[in-house]
């Protein structure tokens, strides 16, 4: 793939399973596929999720000699074996692709840089369900203020921006790679004058890299050669500033991308003025006394300019009008102006200089021989500057593209170092902690936090029925090993599962983007794919209901998760009836178990399921915290050992408003279910459960004609009513009462 703005080429290979999580990744706006590839029916369900951005070509196109040609053509090399090792199958992709890059680009080509091959499993699978299930990017609900992305991205540079959007997209797996990045984020965090410093200088860095691509396209102006130059002189001012310093090897490479420019910068900084036009057409943005020949153009110019003034002087003198003028406008060039007052004493020609132009509202416009032709002289000089002026400002940019690549490369430090910066601050400012991140099959993380969810704990009233104070989110443990490798997670509805689930994903993906994490300690196993099918996954627009999606998806997990793997679930198998959902469930959890040997957070509500846990050593069972206090309960956030007794779904219904009878009537129901599952004896619903029952005697008692306070009274279930409702319950009977007497 090639992105056009930043000149970048990368192949990598895949496997057919994993196309579509590193199609997601990458995102392309683009897509081009060989009619084979295009009518591959393995395939379709894969592209259909990128059929508005489909270029089907001839089988032909992606011959791989023909590919490796125009490649070595197009780079100048006699083999390509030059940057690196390519399959045959990468070499045809990228000769495709330069092809069609020439052919739409129609001769102005951008600046493409030498491909590289991302090796195979180098980036974390994620695929898009996972990816919009963690909000990495986007928030579910469409716009981005609730992403990861928007609340941990503290970089201030555009490119620095982009490429911190894609280390969230692209998380490493080979812990080398990822504690190089944690050590260069470790560097800054342990030192906050020169995190200032660094943080002081990226805040003027423009955005080279589009300026460097607008350049190479021949779309740049002098505005562009102006942000090359500031973000140079930044560069080297960062440099400075890491100078002398024991650092990491990760920051002393940028150290060589920031120096080297002192003459180019001398260049630009002498030859561009302070204020510039958006196009070099325009003019006006060369200093004086850079260029010998401009600078006489320029005097010229102006010297003519002087003699129009000379000359209103004479007219004034010639007319005898005070109020002459010599102006200028678009349309008619030069020309002398008297107010209609005055118009009478002009000694017009034949007889006089004068010769009349136009009679405006107010005023009289002339001209003169002489004036034209000081005007002619005036326009060939402003037009020879101009063109001087453009030759030189062709000439600054061949100085900029000359150096291109290193400018790239410059770029791109400042990019990282961008990055690495915001990465530290983050950490600083909300007290993250360097997780150890190594091969081992462990994840284990203390005192952990959602880092977004943690920002937007201030009250929790419904839950809880009391106030949070701010930062009152609650800290969790996650342990996952050789011992307990399947978290069954029970707890009612509102407790915080789902919370708890994606938290530690999103440890995962910040863990492994090299980025510090919301923990007091944590030290995660690397893992090659991450799967969360957490929340709503309604794949409608695709014609399937939510059961398929969810069972497309499990079957999806189960076929690609390997034992590096880790798999956060909610709720597998609520989309059909009780039994086949925990039969699914349960056989799920044995496969993921036995066969993926995946780290797994399992979160149910088929308490049944907890049964499991004796038969499998490895899959423990865990519930979230509530406290049951005079018939209300309070959900304590915390994840503790041991199976949850109850669900609480009734109490969470009133919680949310259901009407008092219904939720009475809901008690009442659940009695009976849970004697039923005391007693073995058969149980007719219509009788036990009586709610045709209830509602005759209703009937029959409003036959008997109930007076208002007994309805009144009907309706009040003592057990449910607070003091204040009581208080307030007894006066308002009382009132009925005094109404009727
Ligand atoms: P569940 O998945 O069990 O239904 P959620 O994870 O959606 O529950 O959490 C419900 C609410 O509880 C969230 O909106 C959040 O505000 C709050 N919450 C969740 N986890 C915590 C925590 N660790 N500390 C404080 N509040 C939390």
């Amino acid at each position: 793939w090639v992105d056009m703005s930043t000149g970048a080429l990368q192949t990598e290979s895949v496997v057919k399973k994993s196309l579509g999580s590193a199609l997601t990744r990458i995102d392309p706006k683009e897509l081009l596929l060989s009619e084979k590839v295009h009518s591959n029916n393995e395939l379709a369900t894969v592209f259909l999720a990128w059929k508005e951005c489909l270029t089907v070509l001839p089988e032909s196109r992606f011959d791989s000699v023909n590919g490796i040609q125009r490649l070595e053509n197009f780079f100048e090399v006699e083999t390509m074996d030059s940057f690196g090792e390519f399959s045959r199958a990468e070499l045809a992709a990228g000769g495709v692709l330069i092809e069609y890059v020439e052919l739409t680009q129609q001769g102005s080509m951008p600046r493409i840089a030498p491909p590289t091959s991302l090796s195979k499993g180098a980036l974390m699978e994620i695929d898009m369900a996972t990816r919009r299930s963690l909000e990495l990017t986007k928030s579910l609900n469409g716009d981005n203020r609730g992403s990861l992305l928007n609340h941990i991205d503290k970089t201030l540079t555009g490119p620095g921006a982009r490429l911190f959007a894609k280390h969230i997209s692209e998380p490493l797996t080979d812990p080398n790679e990822v504690n190089q990045r944690l050590d260069m984020v470790q560097f800054f965090y342990e030192r906050g004058r020169v995190l200032d410093q660094i943080i002081d200088c990226l805040k003027t860095v423009p955005d080279i890299e589009r300026s460097l691509s607008r350049l190479s396209l021949g779309r740049g102006g002098p505005r562009d050669l102006s942000s090359i130059r500031q973000g140079l002189v930044a560069a080297r001012r960062a440099g400075d500033f890491l100078l002398e310093k024991e650092l990491p090897n990760g920051i002393r490479a940028f150290l060589e991308q920031f120096v080297g420019y002192t003459e180019l910068i001398v260049t630009l900084s002498d030859s561009l003025r302070p204020e510039l036009p958006v196009n070099a057409k325009d003019g006006g943005f060369i200093s004086k006394g850079f260029c010998d020949d401009f600078d006489r153009l320029l005097i010229l110019r102006d010297d003519s300019r002087q003699l129009i003034s000379q000359l209103q002087a004479r007219y004034i003198e010639t007319s005898g009008v005070p109020s002459l003028k010599v102006k200028y406008n678009n349309l008619i060039g030069y020309f002398i102006e008297v107010s209609s007052t005055y118009s009478k004493q002009m000694p017009v020609s034949p007889g006089g200089v004068f010769i009349h132009r136009q009679t405006m509202k107010n005023a009289v416009r002339y001209t003169t021989i002489e004036l034209n032709e000081l005007e002619e002289q005036i326009l060939a000089a402003d037009q020879r500057a101009l063109i001087k002026e453009i030759e030189i400002f062709n000439y600054l940019v061949d100085q900029v593209m000359a150096q291109a690549d290193k400018i790239a490369l410059t770029a791109s430090a400042l990019a990282h170092l961008d990055v690495t910066t915001a990465l530290a601050t983050l950490a600083v400012d909300n007290n993250y902690c360097r997780p150890t991140v190594d091969e081992s099959h462990k994840f284990e993380v203390y005192g952990a936090r959602h880092p977004v969810v943690e920002n937007f704990i201030f009250t929790d009233g419904l839950a809880v029925g009391k106030s949070l104070e701010p930062g009152a989110f609650v800290k969790n443990d996650c342990c996952l090993n050789a011992d307990s490798r399947v978290w069954l997670i029970t707890g009612p509805y509102m407790a915080g599962k789902s919370t708890f689930l994606r938290q530690n994903a999103l440890i995962i993906i910040l863990a492994q983007m090299g980025s510090y994490v919301p923990a007091d300690k944590a030290h995660i196993g690397s893992v090659d794919k991450l799967f969360s099918r957490v929340g709503a996954s309604d794949d409608l627009a695709r014609g399937r209901s939510t059961f398929m999606v969810e069972m497309i998806e499990t079957a999806a997990i189960l076929s690609q998760a390997t034992n590096r793997s880790f798999l956060i679930l909610d709720e597998i198998g609520r989309g059909t009836a009780t039994y086949d959902g925990l039969s699914i469930a349960w056989a799920v959890i044995e496969h993921l178990y036995e066969i993926n040997k995946s780290r797994t957070l399992f979160a149910t509500h088929y308490h049944e399921l907890t049964q499991l846990s004796p038969k499998l050593k490895g899959v423990t069972c865990h519930t979230m915290r509530v406290k049951e206090w005079n018939e209300k309960i309070v959900f304590l956030h915390q994840v503790i050992d041991g199976a949850a007794d109850r669900s609480y779904g009734i109490h969470v219904g009133k919680l949310a408003g259901l009407p008092k009878e219904v939720v009475h009537r809901a008690k009442s129901i659940l009695t009976v279910l849970e004697n039923k599952k005391t007693n073995t004896e058969g149980l007719s619903l219509e009788t036990e459960l009586p709610l045709f029952a209830d509602s005759s005697t209703l009937n029959q008692q409003k036959k008997k004609g109930l007076t208002i306070l007994e309805k009144e009274i009907d309706k009040i279930f003592p057990d449910d009513l607070s003091p204040r409702e009581a208080l307030e319950t007894v006066y308002k009977l009382k009132e009925i009462r005094n109404s009727k007497s």
